[in-house]
């Protein structure tokens, strides 16, 4: 969920992040859309503006996750805490095939489901950009 942080806080946050979505690994300046700050637990739940409260996210994982922390998995009373950036590392949860992203964790199969991490769209361009690097 995007609340307002000053720019001098998203710019810490891009750094430490390399400029790379923490949760979906796209780079900012393979966007067209300026990147946004997450607010990983989101003020509705308390969350704050701290540092270790912040993840650097493109438009598309912010918007899907808004305010969620957790999903289900095989049925409702399934809940799964989703990936968190700054107490998880990303390659223990997930990693990348032809531009897929494959969960290797229950915290991932539940960020990938939330999150849309794999839809046609965003698939496809992943796809482009792994052929472009090679
Ligand atoms: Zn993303």
């Amino acid at each position: 969920m995007s609340q307002r942080v000053p720019n001098s806080v998203k710019l810490l946050v891009g750094t430490r992040a390399l400029f790379r979505c923490e949760y979906c690994q796209m780079l900012e300046s393979d966007s067209f859309l300026p990147f946004e700050i997450d607010h990983i637990v989101s003020q509705k739940h308390g969350g704050g503006n701290e540092l270790e409260n912040l993840a650097y996210a493109c438009p598309h994982c912010n918007q899907y996750k808004g305010t969620d922390l957790t999903t289900f998995l095989s049925s409702y009373k399934d809940i799964v805490a989703i990936f968190n950036p700054r107490e998880q590392a990303w390659a223990d949860h997930f990693y990348m095939e032809n531009g897929e992203i494959i969960a290797k964790s229950r915290v991932a199969e539940a960020t990938i489901k939330l999150l849309r991490l794999n839809e046609p769209e965003r698939l496809i361009i992943r796809r482009i950009l792994s052929e472009n690097r090679g």
